[in-house]
């Protein structure tokens, strides 16, 4: 194999601050929690310490919410909050290469996936949502729809800024207000986005970011002003929200964890399958909510498609974030990476057989080897629980019905991959799944035109697309 001279992106270009401040009715304020100290995973460094909101704080930003509801974005034309909407779309294009790697230094992923993947598409999302802005009317939710109001957001550390965007944008486009609350591990890119808000001149408390830990999230999500709650993250929490949200009449999106199913035949372009499962259970180091982690591969072909797949994914470089070669960087917390430990001892005590690549690891910061059980059985808790990290668990099947069935046995329900030459074969597997997003031949594409959501245990709602602008109109 050729060696790699390092190529590592410059940090400078991210402009660090050794402060971040809190974004409440158009202004960066301090905030009344404890501040915190956010961790570069990839070296386990400390880059900047942020402030964080206390209980009045977040008082303060739904009021801010509802004032900018009430006096401008609940009724301002659609035409004209799209020009707000392109603005910021256009601002994140043009601050592109500093998000991109302030987004790799804050979470660990590689500059070459939160370049071509996390800050495109965070653009795009907005891009989207800003041409629905003037044209909801035609949405198909009646000739005028209404807005909700102000809207309560939390989301996880995974995709920090891309997760944002899925959440302000389309709120923006219908004319709701957002107080959002990104992870406490990942709050940077968040607040740059909010810099970039205020640089697009959005009317103040449009927007305002709140970071801090899930007390803060739980004050967004339970107060009492909020109209809409929009949570992406763990099941258990989620369910949490639910409990609090029932009978309150305010609406209610979730968006949790996966256990995706990605299903080889016997007749599927093997070499292909394999780029598709490795992209589909390492990117983003398998800190991905629609992962593949259940291959479910046709026993004809399984011992040579594991073989093909062992050879291809040895040849995965993991290690710093910031180096362009890199394809898995660093896990995003040492408490994720004892979690995916734990799992994985699971894995070794119920007899599963693992193969890990032998590829380096940094001696600091968070990393977790590229790691592939065979003979998982269905009943073990690598083939049931979400891992969130680089573990793929593979079991087989002998008849398509078979596939099918373990597929679906599972409680969530938010992704699930085909891969067969057949035409007739993916329609009639796709229809069988129990799943919001089947990808066939291809795995983990993302594209705001296309409603992204789950079953189950996944949670409810859809984001993306023309039904996604359903959970932020009052329809
Ligand atoms: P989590 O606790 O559900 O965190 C998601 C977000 O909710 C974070 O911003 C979190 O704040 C906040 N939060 C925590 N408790 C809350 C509460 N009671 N009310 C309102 N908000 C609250 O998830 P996690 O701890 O980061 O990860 C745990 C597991 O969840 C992972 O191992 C993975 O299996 C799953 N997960 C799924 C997704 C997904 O995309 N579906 C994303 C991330 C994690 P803090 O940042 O302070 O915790
Ligand atoms: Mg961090």
């Amino acid at each position: 194999m050729w060696e790699y001279a390092p190529a590592p992106e410059s940090r400078d270009i991210a402009n660090l601050k050794p402060t971040y401040r809190m974004f409440v009715d158009g202004q960066f304020v301090e905030g009344a929690g404890e501040p915190l100290k956010t961790v570069n995973p990839g070296t386990e460094e400390v880059l900047a310490e942020v402030s964080t909101a206390a209980p009045a704080d977040v008082d303060k930003a739904v009021k801010a919410a509802r004032r900018a509801y009430d006096r401008v974005w609940g009724k301002m034309p659609g035409s004209e909050r799209a020009k707000y909407i392109f603005r910021i779309a256009r601002l994140i294009q043009e601050r592109g290469r500093e998000l991109a790697v302030l987004e790799s230094l804050d979470n660990g992923k590689p500059i070459k996936e939160s370049r071509d993947v996390d800050v495109p598409t965070a653009a795009a999302h907005f891009f989207y949502h800003a041409g629905w802005a003037d044209k909801l009317g035609y949405a198909g939710y009646g000739p005028d729809p209404k807005p909700l109001g102000v809207a309560g957001q939390v989301i996880p550390w995974n995709f920090p800024l891309l997760m944002a965007a899925w959440k302000i944008a389309p709120a923006l486009a219908c004319g709701n207000t957002v107080v959002l609350k990104p992870a406490e591990t990942t709050p940077l890119t968040a607040l740059v986005l909010a810099e970039i808000i205020q640089q697009a001149d959005l009317p103040p408390g449009v927007v305002n970011i709140l970071p801090g830990a899930g007390d803060v999230g739980a004050a967004v999500t339970s107060h009492p002003d909020v109209d809409k709650v929009a949570f992406t993250g763990s099941t258990e929490v989620g369910k949490l929200i639910q409990r609090q949200l029932a009978g309150t009449g305010r609406k209610l999106t979730l968006e949790l964890g996966g256990k995706a199913a990605n299903i080889v035949f016997d007749d599927a372009p093997l070499d292909q399958a394999v780029e598709g499962i490795v992209n589909g259970i390492f990117f983003n180091q398998g800190h991905v909510c629609c992962a593949g982690s259940r291959l479910l591969v046709q026993e004809s072909v399984a011992e040579e498609l594991l073989e093909k797949l062992r050879v291809r994914v040895s040849t995965l470089r993991v290690g710093d974030p910031l180096d362009k070669n890199t394809d898995v960087g660093a896990i995003n917390s040492r408490e994720q990476l004892t979690k995916i430990q734990q799992l994985v001892e699971t894995g070794d005590a119920e007899g599963a057989e693992r193969w890990t690549s032998a590829c380096p690891l940094p001696d600091k910061g968070f990393y977790f080897a590229p790691t592939v059980f065979s003979n998982v059985s269905q009943a073990m808790r690598i083939a049931r629980e979400e891992i969130f990290g680089p573990v793929l668990s593979v079991l087989t099947f002998r008849t398509p019905d078979e596939a099918v069935a373990k597929a679906n046995n599972t409680p969530y329900g938010l992704s699930a991959g085909i891969w067969t030459e057949k035409g007739s074969r993916i329609l009639w597997a796709a229809q069988k799944m129990r799943a919001g997003v089947v990808w066939a031949n291809t795995f983990n594409r993302f594209d705001p035109t296309a409603p992204f959501g789950g079953y189950q245990e996944s949670g409810f709602g859809r984001e993306g697309g023309r039904t996604g602008l359903e959970a932020y109109l009052d329809v």
